[in-house]
This record gives C-alpha cells, structure tokens and sequence, in this order.
C-alpha cells in the first residue's frame, strides 16, 4: 500500500499535471495567464481564490522582474501556500473535560468513516470517547453502530425513536459523570421527514450549550473533497446555522482536485483539522499547508 503522501499526491495528480505542465517552456504572457487561470478554475479554487492567486502573481512577475516560467511557477507556490497556511490548525485534545465535538455533514461525505477514523486518534492519545448517535433513524444501522462501538471500546448512546438533541443532551451528561474525555455528537446528513435539516442541527446544539455551558467546543463539518464547488456551498450553509470550529475534508486520495480548498481559504477560512486520504481507519492526517501545496504543484 502506498504511503498516505503518495496517496495524496496520486489523488491531486490531475490538477498537478495540468497545473505544472501549462509552465513548461512557456513565455510569460497574457496566454500563459489565461491557461493558468483555466486551470484553477477547473481544480475547483473558485473565481475568488483564482482572481487572487492570478492579480498577486502579476504583481510579483513585475516587481520581481521574473523571467523564466519556472520562477513564475514558483511563485505561484508561495502564494498558494500564503493562502492556504491560515487553515492550518492542530486539533488539539484535553483542552475541556469534557472536550464536545458536534459533527455534521451531508450523507455520503464520509461522515461515518471520519467518526471512526477520529475515534481511533482519540485513544491513541489516551482519550475515552462516547458517541451519541444521532442519525440512527433505521434499527439496522443502530444495531450496527452498537456493535461497533462495543468492538472499539466506544460507548454508543442512542434512543429508538429519539429525538437527536435528547440524544446528545445525554451523551455529555454521561460524559461529565463518567470523566470520559471526548463526547463526540453524531448528526444526520439527511433527515426522513420535512423537517429542516439545519433547524434540527441548531436545535442540538443549542440543547447541549443547555446542559453543559461553552459546549459544544468544537462543531466540525465533514465534507467531499471531490464535490468541488459544491463543497463551498455546503461550508457556507452549515457555517451560517451553526458556526464552525472546524473542518474535515474526506477522499482527497481519489480524484479530486484540491483546489476547493483555495475556495475555502479565500471565502471561509474555517480551519481544516484533518484530511481523509482512505479509507482505512489510519487515513485521516492532519492538515499541512505546506505538503498539501507540494503535493499539488508537484
Ligand atoms: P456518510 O454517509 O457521510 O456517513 O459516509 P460514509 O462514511 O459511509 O462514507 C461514504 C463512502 O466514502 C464510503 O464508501 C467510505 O469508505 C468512503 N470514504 C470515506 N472517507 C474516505 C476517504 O478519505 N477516502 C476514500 N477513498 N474514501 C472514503
């Protein structure tokens, strides 16, 4: 198995090629410019993050007096990682007791597998966890989640026909008397009824500050690396209703292109505590600036 970097850099590759080949050989003109501004915008960075990258490179193609498109390129890869170096972040753990993480995110964004795969950090670094399950609506999937959390040494709380507040409401009272470290908070990607999803999320959150105050501490949306554009539409909703602490972006070793996160950095500079690059319990990393930008101009 490749390591997770090459992963990385194998999920990034197509944008890195189109990205770095459009500079070989190339003479620093107008036409040089408009393929780069094509590219960003196909690697999903978004007309913001592109116009700010292309004006900033322009500028310092001049006042640098820079010849060689080599150089420009170059460039290029520090002003990406000015942009992308204020979502870095540690997720740091033991700040609280106990520390609530709220994690929400649409079906299919890896949700799921981010839980487990965070779950697995927590007690490596010596840290009791409890799940409050809140998007359990089938038995069969409750039933599931039970097992697994019985495998993992996760006590799973979660009500037939609960309500997901309550739900969690109780998840961090246990937590509290128990001295577990982590409650983490589970929430439906999609609900089964009209109701509205992001009234239902504030809904829990505000039920948790009710039984323990300043939590929850951390509220962390999951979302698709490969959904592009549609991945900012999705930061910006679930940032408006329930402020974000944080993000975690999932799948970045497939095929995605990247550049959502230059989106991001230049429209809702949410921190990105990890990346998903697997789909193994050890593929979730923290998020580096610097190795993310290498990865994507190879
Ligand atoms: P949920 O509906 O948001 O809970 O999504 P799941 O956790 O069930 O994940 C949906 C699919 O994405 C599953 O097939 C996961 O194995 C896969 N998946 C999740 N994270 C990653 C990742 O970082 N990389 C890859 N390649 N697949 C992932």
């Amino acid at each position: 198995k490749l390591s997770w970097i090459a992963r990385l850099k194998q999920g990034l590759a197509k944008t890195s090629s189109s990205l770095t080949t459009l500079f070989v050989g190339a003479k620093i003109d107008d036409d040089l410019y408009d393929e780069l501004e094509a590219a960003l915008l196909t690697a999903d960075a978004g007309v913001e993050a592109t116009m700010h990258l292309l004006d900033n490179l322009k500028r310092k193609v001049k006042e640098e007096k820079l010849t060689e498109a080599e150089q420009v390129k170059a460039a290029l890869k520090v002003l990406l990682l000015d942009l992308l170096k204020p979502l870095q972040k540690p997720f740091e753990l033991g700040r609280y007791q106990p520390l609530v993480m709220m994690i929400a995110g649409v079906n299919g964004a890896g949700k799921t597998t981010t839980i487990g795969k965070l779950a697995k950090h927590m007690h490596a670094h010596n840290q009791s966890v409890v799940l409050a399950a809140g998007d359990t609506f089938r038995a069969a999937a409750r039933e599931q989640l039970m097992v697994w959390g019985e495998r993992n040494n996760i006590t799973v709380i979660a009500q037939e026909s609960g309500d997901p507040a309550a739900v969690a409401f109780d998840a961090v009272a246990s937590a509290k008397a128990r001295g577990t470290n982590v409650a983490m908070v589970d929430t439906a990607g999609r609900l089964p009824t009209q109701l509205h999803l992001m009234e239902e999320l504030k809904k829990i959150k505000r039920v948790i500050g009710k039984g323990m105050d300043g939590a929850p501490q951390e509220v962390v949306l999951v979302i698709d690396g490969n959904t592009g554009q549609n991945a900012l539409t999705q930061v910006k909703a679930f940032d408006d209703a329930l402020q974000l602490t944080g993000l975690i972006i999932t799948k970045l070793d497939g095929t995605a292109k990247g550049g959502v996160l230059a989106a991001i950095a230049k429209t809702r500079p949410i921190p990105v505590y990890f990346i998903g690059v697997g789909e193994q319990i050890e593929d979730l990393q923290a998020f580096n600036a610097q190795e993310f930008v290498d990865a994507l101009l190879q």
